[in-house]
Parts: C-alpha cells; structure tokens; sequence
C-alpha cells in the first residue's frame, strides 16, 4: 500500500470493504504490527482487538472537543449510542460488595445486543486494588460510565455471562444480519482511495478504490461512504485520497482535494493502570 507519509506500521493482506444497502464500510482481516502501533488483526470488527474493557472515555480528557462543545453537550451526544449498544447485567449485592463492582443503572443500557457483565472471578490481588489506590489518595469512582473515568473502580467487560464469551461487534451486530441480501461483506480488500467527484464545486465521495485478489476495483456508493479504518488508519486514508494538510500530500506526491491540515493531527492515547 502507498503510505503518503510514515505512519510506523505495514499494512498485511486482509482488508476489506463492505456494502450495506447504501453504504460503504471500509475495515480489514489482517493488519500487521510494527514498532509502536497496534491495529486491528481481526477483520471488520471493529472493537475485536480489545482487553475485553467496557468503558466509556473521560470527557474529562478531550481538550480539543472539549474547547469547542462543553462536558455535557458531548456526554449527551454520545452517551445515547453507548446506551443503545449495551445489556448491562448487574452483579448481586455478594459481588458488589466483594469485588466493589459499582454502577449506576442509568448510565447503562439493558436491550442492546453487547452484553456487558462484571468478571465471576478476579485475581487475588483485586482485593487490595481500592483500598491500595485509596491509600494513595486515589479515590473509588463509584460510577466510571458517567463521563469520568478517572479514578479507581472494576472494570465491566463486553463478555457474555452465561457462556463466558467475548462479545462483540462481530457477534452482536455481525452475525445475526450476515444474511442479510443487502450487506455484502468482502475480506482479502484493501481500500487505497476514497474516490472523490467535483459536483458543484465541491469534492463529493463516491466510491472506493480496493485492491482483492491482486485486482483493483472501484464500487461506487448511491448514499454515504463511511470510513472506519481505525484512528490511525483513517487519517492514512483521507491523506491517500487527497484530504488533508496541502503541504503534506505535496511532499508524497497526492493531488490535494480537500485542504484540512487537521487530519492526522492531535492524535491522544489514553492512560490507565490494570
Ligand atoms: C491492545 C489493545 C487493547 C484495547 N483494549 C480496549 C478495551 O479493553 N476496551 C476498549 O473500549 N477499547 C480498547 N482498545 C481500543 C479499541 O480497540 C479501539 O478504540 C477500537 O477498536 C476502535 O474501533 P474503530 O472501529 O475506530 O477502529 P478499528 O477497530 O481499528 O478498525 C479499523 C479497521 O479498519 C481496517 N483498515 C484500516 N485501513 C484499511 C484499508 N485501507 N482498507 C481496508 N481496511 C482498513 C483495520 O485493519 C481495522 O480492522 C484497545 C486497543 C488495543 C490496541
């Protein structure tokens, strides 16, 4: 794959795109590791590769969202599809009480097809892991769903509680539509351009480019593309398609679309202790 600048990382065999209905959902089977960033190995799944943490981000820690929209504009934006996603099943008043599995009903859903559940069993040092960070002056955040995380609490996991399973977008939202005559799900794809179109003036996206089996393709959208590759990759893609820094795409040698010297920037990882 051309890389318009280094990105620190190969990009393997496996990629993918996907078709439903009117949209275009780009997303891959085998990205390979280098250096210092990971992304997905698995195909499509979108939260595949994860610690199995259910959580939702710190508000808190948003900077740059957080100068434009405030605390509660973003909590209230968000918040509904976390909701949505989610059946939470609350722990007994045993394992509360034990394992400190704290939680406020409200900031969960229950319907949702991710099932979320707290750990049966914790390691012999999760015992100690309030009262060690209490100690320290870290204090129990008796509910880490409702915007802040920062603090110290269990951890809930995507996991289904009867059979122990991971849970997730492949088994929740994957599997039970594959049938579907109007999703379309390609592996072994890599998508290297959004195809964009000047209508009125205005760069429009209207397709994709991929490569599968050594072939190049490009498939056309009646609606939206939407690009999921990841918070590393999707960057990659726009600046491959022309969206980006001008000066950037000049240096790699990309036809400058859309002049947005934000992508790619002001990247953050979040920090935490397990
Ligand atoms: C080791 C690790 C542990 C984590 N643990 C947790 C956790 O416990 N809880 C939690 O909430 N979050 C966790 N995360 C973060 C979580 O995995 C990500 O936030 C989430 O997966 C992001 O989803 P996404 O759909 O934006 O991107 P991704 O899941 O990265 O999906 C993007 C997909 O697009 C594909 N792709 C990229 N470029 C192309 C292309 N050109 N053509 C075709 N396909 C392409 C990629 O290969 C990938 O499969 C963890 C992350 C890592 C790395």
């Amino acid at each position: 794959m051309m890389l318009g600048r280094s990105w620190g990382m190969r990009v393997g065999v496996g990629m993918g795109c996907c078709k439903f209905g009117n949209l275009i959902l780009l997303f891959s089977k085998k990205t390979f590791l280098s250096l210092s960033w990971q992304v997905s190995l698995i195909s499509v799944y979108s939260c595949a590769l994860v610690l199995l943490i259910w959580w939702l981000y710190s508000m808190y820690f948003v900077p740059k969202l957080h100068e434009r929209f405030s605390f509660w504009v973003l909590l209230k934006d968000i918040r509904p599809f976390f909701k949505k996603s989610e059946h939470f099943h609350v722990p007994n008043d045993d394992h509360q009480a034990k394992h400190q599995s704290h939680h406020e009903l409200k900031f969960h859903g229950t319907d949702g097809p991710l099932q979320t559940v707290y750990s049966s069993e914790y390691g012999a040092s999760h015992q100690h892991w309030h009262a060690t960070c209490n100690n320290l002056g870290i204090a129990t955040n008796r509910s880490h769903m409702s915007g802040s995380n920062v603090g110290c609490w269990t951890s809930l996991t995507g996991v289904t509680p009867e059979s122990r399973e991971r849970s997730y977008s492949a088994t929740a939202y994957y599997r039970p539509n594959s049938g579907r005559p109007n999703l379309v799900l390609l592996s072994e794809a890599t998508v290297q351009e959004v195809v964009l179109e000047k209508a009125e003036g205005e760069w429009v996206a209207k397709g994709v480019r991929f490569v599968h089996g050594e072939k190049e393709h490009v498939v056309t959208a009646e609606g939206e593309i939407i690009i999921c590759a990841g918070s590393v990759q999707s960057p990659q893609l726009l600046e491959l398609s022309g969206i980006g820094n001008p000066d950037i795409l000049k240096a790699a040698g990309i036809e400058s679309k859309v002049d947005n010297p934000n992508v790619g920037e002001n990247l953050q990882d979040h920090m935490s202790t397990y």
